[in-house]
C-alpha cells in the first residue's frame, strides 16, 4: 500500500501486511512518517530529553485520542 509521510509529503510504498500497514488500516495510527523523518524526530526527542524540558511538557502535550 502507498502511504504519504505527514512531514515531508513523500510517498512511500510499504508492505500491505506489515504491522505499520495494519495499524494504519485500523486507524490506530493515523499518521505515517517516513524513515528519514522518524530518525529526525527520534534525534530531536533525544536532544530534548537531555535538556530535561521534555518531561515538563510530556503530560500536558498528550496526543489527542481519537
Ligand atoms: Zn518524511
Amino acid at each position: 500500500m502507498r502511504v504519504k509521510c505527514v512531514l515531508c509529503d513523500k510517498v512511500e510504498t510499504i508492505d500491505s501486511y506489515s504491522l505499520t500497514a495494519k495499524k494504519l488500516r485500523k486507524r490506530r495510527m493515523l499518521t505515517y512518517m517516513c524513515h528519514q523523518c522518524n530518525e529526525r524526530i527520534k534525534k530531536r526527542t533525544f536532544e530534548r530529553k537531555k535538556t530535561g524540558r521534555f518531561y515538563l511538557f510530556r503530560e500536558q502535550k498528550k496526543h489527542k485520542h481519537l
